[in-house]
């Protein structure tokens, strides 16, 4: 359940409708726009924003199925929002949209920007004023159900539902009301954290209207895993660089922190490695294997050396003895230096003067270098930040993200075949697709 924070207290959306907190207007049983969005995530609302300050006699209508914008965007970067990247395509477009509307952003040293309040929620608020000031119709607690092409192709005519949607789309008390535009720009996101709003309908209308969706996976997600004693690990975080391979061959790579949870990995770069989890036909998981170094920040053969000299020195001055574990103190974690000895072929109370042995040592550097977990699975929907998959690039023009096969139908967002890396490149897509589809409507119709 979605919960809204008011006046220090979390109340349900019920419970805010019940106090009049949303404040949308009643959408007529009929209505006609010029333009009609649908989806109010970054996408949608950069579309309006853009189509309106492209020409502002324009009726622009935009409808979003939660009572508030920007749901997920809310959510982003940990409530941070990671909202573009240096290396982003259309990167300085995007910033000086962003720019534009008075987001002011800082970057970090990965190149990844974000608010300087860190608040994604002030950008999503931003966004909505803006809208408002605009003169963009909003309304929210409405959602589109049914989309199509009238017959003599001359508008779109969209039915939609007032009242209480749910995470699965289903409807309480449903009031229905149809809109006719003569542009339509679908931003209903893709199938990634529903909870949120986006749970796929836009994929349906698409096909409806000819459109090929891609096999749709989720993306940017935990990813579970056997091999390991987990049990010992969970909620453990080190820095590491993780590796994939499939079938032996390594297919990515990248460093960053790697959080170890009950059924897995976890972390920025371990749900970068699962959107490089691609399957053929006839693929497993058993395909894929991960490998995480934890020594780039640590010579450990030097390390373990010097232990070895002071365990094994019969004047030495801790004169008791030590354990194997205690060796890795303020090197790694407890979690992760169980599981290193254990991969290594030791046991869990091993005693530390095995370091005596070179080949001991060898074999300990060799574990903590490429620490091996067996993907046994990946984590769904409810998880994944993306969705890979979608519709095919090539049935869309990239400058204006208009369909080459419906004239005056715009797709932007996440319901496109576009899956990017962890650091703002999925965002930096949404506002890009959004901004540019919206001037190019209004600039065609
Ligand atoms: C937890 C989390 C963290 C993330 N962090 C980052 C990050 O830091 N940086 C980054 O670049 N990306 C991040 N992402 C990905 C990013 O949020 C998405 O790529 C982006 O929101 C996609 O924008 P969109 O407008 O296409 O879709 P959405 O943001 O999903 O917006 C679609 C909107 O359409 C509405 N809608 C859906 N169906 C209907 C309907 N039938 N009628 C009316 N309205 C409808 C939905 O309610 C929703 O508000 C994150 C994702 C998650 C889940």
């Amino acid at each position: 359940m979605i919960l809204y924070m008011q006046e220090g207290v979390f109340m349900s959306q019920k419970h805010m409708r019940e106090k009049g907190a949303f404040h949308s207007p009643q959408i007529p049983k009929t209505l006609r726009s010029d333009i009609l969005i649908i989806g109010g995530g970054p996408a949608g609302m950069a579309a309006a924003i853009s189509a309106k300050r492209s020409n502002s006699k324009l009726d622009v209508v935009l409808i979003e199925k939660n009572e508030i914008m920007g749901r997920k965007l809310r959510a982003t970067g940990n409530g941070r929002c990671n909202i573009t990247n240096v290396n982003a395509e259309g990167f300085s477009e995007v910033t000086s949209f962003l720019s534009s509307l008075g987001i002011v952003t800082k970057t970090n040293d990965n190149g990844f920007l974000y608010p300087v309040s860190e608040s994604a929620a002030d950008v999503s608020e931003l966004l909505e004023l803006r809208l408002k000031q605009l003169g963009v119709k909003v309304y929210t607690g409405v959602t589109a159900m049914e989309v199509s092409y009238a017959s003599d192709k001359t508008e779109f005519v969209t039915s939609v539902s007032m009242g209480g949607a749910s995470s699965q789309g289903r409807l309480a008390n449903a009031l229905k009301c149809t809109v006719y535009s003569s542009a339509l720009v679908i931003a209903a996101g893709g199938k990634s954290a529903p909870v949120y709003g986006s749970t796929g309908e836009g994929y349906r209308w698409l096909r409806g209207l000819g459109h090929t969706v891609t096999r749709l996976v989720p993306s940017l997600a935990p990813i579970e895993c056997g091999g390991a004693d987990l049990s010992k690990l969970s909620g453990t975080r080190v820095r590491a660089e993780a590796k994939l391979f499939k079938n032996g061959e390594e297919i990515h790579r990248e460093c960053g922190e790697v959080l170890f949870t009950k059924f897995g990995l976890s972390g920025i770069c371990v749900f970068n490695l699962s959107k490089m989890m691609k399957f053929e036909p006839g693929d497993t998981f058993s395909n894929f294997e991960i490998e995480l170094d934890l020594c780039r920040d640590v010579e450990l053969g030097e390390v373990l050396k010097r232990a070895a000299e002071r365990v094994s020195n019969t004047n030495n001055e801790f004169l008791e003895s030590e354990k194997l574990v205690d060796v890795f103190k303020t090197v790694f974690k407890e979690g992760a230096a169980l599981e290193i000895i254990r991969q290594a072929g030791f046991k869990a109370d091993e005693d530390s003067l095995v370091l005596s042995s070179e080949e001991a040592r060898d074999k300990l550097v060799a574990s903590a270098s490429a620490l091996k977990f067996q993907p046994t699975g990946q984590k769904g929907w409810k998880e994944a930040q993306c969705t890979s998959g979608g519709v095919v690039e090539s049935e869309v023009d990239q400058s204006s993200f208009e369909s080459n096969l419906v004239k005056n139908l715009y797709i932007v967002g996440e319901v496109l075949d576009y899956d990017g890396f962890c650091g703002g490149y999925n965002l930096n897509h949404a506002f890009l697709s959004g901004k540019r589809a919206g001037a190019a409507v209004a600039d065609r119709i």
